[in-house]
């Protein structure tokens, strides 16, 4: 056997092994398994991550894109089992809104995974799976949305203004995900609500019951606080949401 076969090999009883690993974590993520077996499981899955990024960056050393792309896929595959345990661990504790956006994470980490390379099948249903869970466990959402205008933004691959390189938002090159960094909002024109948001994070938290005395959580549906007396005045329903994340949170680099 040549030493690029036992390469190939090894590989593949690497990658075999991670998606081994993510099957396994599986068994923890129904609500009723106990929250210490959930975060054993997350302990577990974090070493494994530990692993693919190390091949990952050992792939990228060897400027080999296809391989770095296939742990990148590997590394967003593993996050969506983290993300989803979190998910659930987070509606035990009753903090939903926590619960919300590691949902949306889990979601938004099986796509990126697929995008990255299309390894398994598996992570098709995983979505279905995953869009399901929010109709078991939360209330629908109101999706806010804000029409801005904004600075031109940098490529995060390559630096350069995103305009000015040939790199395109959401493709994989070597093992990370291209996006726009470092743009600034410059005027805001509008706000609204939108039943498919670019982001499923900014939601309505919040909003003012009939006789506007009090805010209602949107989770609960519970009152949270007695409305002003001078806000009672103003047209309309009340509401407080999330308009707008900076951050980018996900590890998709
Ligand atoms: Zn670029």
């Amino acid at each position: 056997m040549t030493s690029n076969q036992e390469k190939l090999i090894s590989q593949d009883d690497f990658i075999s092994s991670c998606i081994q690993e993510m099957s396994k974590a599986e068994v923890y993520l129904p609500f009723t398994i106990s929250s210490r077996l959930k975060r054993e499981a997350i302990e577990k899955l974090e070493i494994i991550k530990g692993e693919i990024l190390k091949a990952k960056y050992d792939a990228i050393n060897r400027e080999e894109e296809k391989l770095a792309n296939l742990m990148l896929a590997l590394q967003c595959g593993v996050n969506s089992f983290i993300s989803e345990l979190n998910c659930i661990l987070s509606l035990k504790e009753g903090i939903f809104r926590r619960a919300w956006d590691f949902l949306v994470d889990a979601q938004e980490y099986t796509v990126w995974s697929y995008r990255a390379a299309p390894y398994n099948k598996m992570l098709l249903s995983r979505y279905e799976d995953l869009l399901l869970l929010e109709k078991a466990y939360f209330p629908k959402m109101v999706y806010l949305s804000m029409g801005a205008t904004v600075s031109n933004g940098k490529c995060s691959i390559c630096g350069s203004l995103i305009d000015e390189c040939d790199h395109l938002e959401g493709l994989p090159y070597m093992g990370r995900i291209c996006q726009i960094v470092d743009y600034n909002v410059v005027n805001v024109n509008h706000i609204a609500m939108v039943d498919e948001p670019r982001d499923k994070r900014c939601i309505l938290l919040s909003f003012s019951d009939e006789k506007k005395e009090n805010m209602i959580d949107r989770f609960t549906k519970e009152p949270i606080g007695k409305i002003k007396p001078e806000d009672r005045l103003k047209q309309g329903l009340l509401t407080e949401g999330i308009m707008l994340r900076f951050a980018e949170t996900l590890e998709i680099f």
